[in-house]
């Protein structure tokens, strides 16, 4: 118990540090506003009043990714090369070797090649040739490439499932149309692309040993055009769709390299939109809680918004189509090391140098961006068309469609207080359809579904859309 506990248990009592420490945060920050009851810390009817549930917990699937098997040096080599084209600028050369666009193409797609080989043949590696338009190519249509490594899923239906990770390879100096300025681009976004690379190293490796059979596929893309208005990606979003997949997830990295402030390493923070539900979650929340469930709260720092203030990033034309696409990003960004062309004034040093990453950081980054493809690509597919009914009934009503899979084991019904971030467990049942939950109010929670594997491995939540039902209100005035 530390000290900040210690100070409020006496000033709380023995009974509200028994209660627990979820009761005990609740009085404590309470008590910023109000002094604390004498009697009890909740007030609240118990809910159900009886009986509530005691669902089993399947464990998640073994054979989690080490946090050592994460290749530190191959990260830093790939970014090492990417440096080395001077600019990736989608407006530089995309035929020079030696330095543009395509110097950094030929170095992500030479490294899948690379760890294709050691798939044994299951990792393809594909260039994605397109044109695109934005104010940014100054309106006229510009050709860019995608570098993606796809490693195919093992089972027949849910193979059509694609889960995502992906950086941008492209960088650009303080002049976002200027393809002849330097733009190492280390940070933004070479991080983001060697933590997409070694994902597919670690799970096409993984996969070859065992570390499990994953049911969905698992693309590993190195995009361009992300700093000309988000091209590439805008473009992987009808990619997938055009070759018939249906988007699980998608993990954009994007500035994930560096934790410079004093006191690491510290969380990376991970971004997901609102939607534009009332009363709901959008996909992309529910994977960002998906991926903090597998992870953990001391990896992930959750942000509940789209991006950072003014921002934007790749995750966003997927939110947009309203799929789940979420962003990590780094603690705390150093302005000064990002978008600017390389230069010292007033003693200010500006530019995207490979001096100011870290490698531990980056390391961390990677092994939680595989964990969480390696555990949603074994899971089964997400239930559909959750429904909450039962208002002013005594029983809330849950009801969810799903495929037939022999490899599921059932489905979590999952409630949060509406006040409150995550969901918790509230019961475990072995069919879809519909279930009462006795003596459950359909409005002090909000409730959702999830698939669980035989294996364990969890689909991101579904969260139940209800059927709206308009208070009586006055009638409009006859015109
Ligand atoms: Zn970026």
């Amino acid at each position: 118990m530390n000290r900040f506990w210690k100070r409020a248990g006496r000033e709380l009592g023995h009974a509200a540090i028994l209660a627990g420490a979820g009761l005990l945060c609740a009085a404590v920050s309470a008590q910023t506003s109000a002094p604390p009851r004498t009697q009890s810390v909740s007030h609240d009817p118990a809910e159900p009043l009886q009986n509530k549930p005691r669902p089993k917990i399947l464990p998640r699937p073994a054979g989690a990714i080490a946090r050592a098997s994460v290749d530190e040096k191959s990260m830093r080599s790939l970014i090492h090369e990417l440096v080395g084209c001077g600019t990736r600028l989608t407006l530089s050369s995309w035929t020079d070797p030696k330095r543009g666009a395509g110097c950094g193409r030929d170095h992500v797609a030479a490294r899948f090649n690379e760890i294709a080989k050691d798939s044994g043949g299951k990792l393809q590696v594909v260039v994605d040739k397109f044109e695109s338009t934005s104010t940014r190519t100054s309106g006229k249509p510009i050709p860019l490439e995608n570098v993606y490594a796809i490693l195919p899923g093992a089972d027949e239906k849910l193979a059509k499932t694609i889960f995502i990770v992906s950086g941008h390879f492209d960088s650009r100096p303080s002049d976002v149309m200027d393809p002849e300025a330097d733009a190492p681009g280390a940070d933004d976004d070479a991080s983001g692309v060697a933590v997409s690379v070694e994902c597919a190293r670690l799970l096409s490796k993984a996969g070859a040993n065992g570390h499990g059979k994953y049911r969905a596929t698992i693309l590993f893309a190195a995009v361009s055009g992300e700093e000309q208005g988000l091209l590439g990606s805008t473009h992987l979003v009808d990619w997938v769709k055009q070759q018939g997949y249906t988007v699980g997830g998608m993990l954009d990295d994007d500035i994930v390299g560096a934790d410079t402030a004093p006191g690491g390493p510290h969380r990376v923070r991970l971004f997901s939109g609102n939607g534009e539900i009332d009363d709901a979650d959008s996909p992309s929340r529910e994977l960002a809680r998906a991926v903090e469930e597998i992870d953990g709260r001391t990896a992930i720092r959750l942000v509940f918004r789209v991006d950072r203030y003014g921002r934007g990033g790749d995750h966003y034309p997927f939110y947009k189509a309203g799929l789940p696409g979420v962003r990590f990003t780094e603690p705390l960004e150093d302005y000064n090391h990002q978008h600017q062309t390389p230069r010292t004034e007033n003693g200010v040093e500006y530019g995207d140098f490979e001096k100011y990453l870290n490698f531990t950081f980056m390391g961390d980054v990677a092994r939680d961006n595989a964990e969480a493809l390696r555990q949603l690509a074994q899971a089964p597919a997400a239930p559909t068309g959750a429904k909450l009914t039962g208002a002013v009934t005594p029983d809330a009503k849950v009801s969810w469609s799903a495929e037939d899979d022999p490899e599921r084991a059932g489905f979590e019904i999952l409630w949060r207080e509406t006040s409150e971030p995550r969901w918790q467990l509230y019961d475990f049942g072995t069919a879809a359809g519909e279930t009462a939950l006795k003596g459950v109010s359909t409005d002090n929670h909000f409730f959702a579904v999830r698939s669980v594997g035989k294996n364990g491995a969890r689909s991101i939540a579904v969260p139940t859309e209800m059927e709206r039902r308009a208070p009586p209100l006055p009638s409009a005035p006859k015109q």
